[in-house]
């Protein structure tokens, strides 16, 4: 039997830049190979655990803090907890990795533009017809990683090599075993 080691993956980036979708490709990969992975969606934490939070920077500091105390339980536990969230601030996210430990950042990187184009949840409609003020990456601010262990460059490549350069480095780094990427 594998000794599970757990680990949070923590995918930041602006609103369309693609982290939902690759961590759903890694949560699909690493399930088939008989890991317990748990995702922790900033829009659905926003729903129950956050419900009621908005978007200034107390809130979303307030909704990322609730979210790592969840994934450092997890994480203590063996899981592989995949956290696709905004989470815009670097400063944030650094007392995220001191406190977690097993941690892996995830810069998922798309131009705003790109992002923009893209509009998947019709939220960038939303700001520029004056609906929602506060918006990453527009009047809010973005802080991009510095040192992430992997950036996707999500205008750059797909989705399936996004996921196995994060799967790669998972493996590189000893928290998965078997060699379920194919780059
Ligand atoms: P986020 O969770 O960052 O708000 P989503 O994953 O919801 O973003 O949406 C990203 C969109 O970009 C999806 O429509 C997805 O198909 C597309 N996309 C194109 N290339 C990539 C890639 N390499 N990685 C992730 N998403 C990509």
């Amino acid at each position: 039997m594998l000794k599970k080691i757990g680990v949070t993956v923590w995918f930041t980036g602006l609103s369309g830049a693609g982290k939902t979708t690759i961590s759903q490709v890694i949560e699909t990969e690493l399930c088939v190979q008989g890991y317990q992975v748990e995702v922790l969606d900033g829009d659905i934490v926003r729903e129950n655990l956050s419900k009621g939070l908005g978007f200034s920077k107390e809130d979303r500091d307030e909704n990322i803090r609730r979210i790592a105390f969840v994934a450092n339980l997890l994480t203590r536990n063996g899981v592989i907890v995949l956290v696709p969230v905004i989470s815009p601030y670097r400063e944030t996210r650094q007392q995220i990795r001191q406190q977690i430990g097993n941690f892996v950042e995830v810069y998922v990187n798309a131009p705003l533009e790109v992002c923009e184009q893209r509009d998947v949840k019709g939220l960038y409609k939303m700001f520029r017809d004056g609906k929602i003020k506060n918006f990453t990456g527009i009047d809010a601010p973005y802080e991009p990683s510095l040192n992430p262990e992997v950036e996707c460059r999500t205008n750059l490549e797909t989705p399936e090599v996004s996921a196995d350069k994060v799967i790669a480095k998972l493996i590189s780094l000893g928290y998965i075993y078997s060699s379920v990427c194919k780059v």
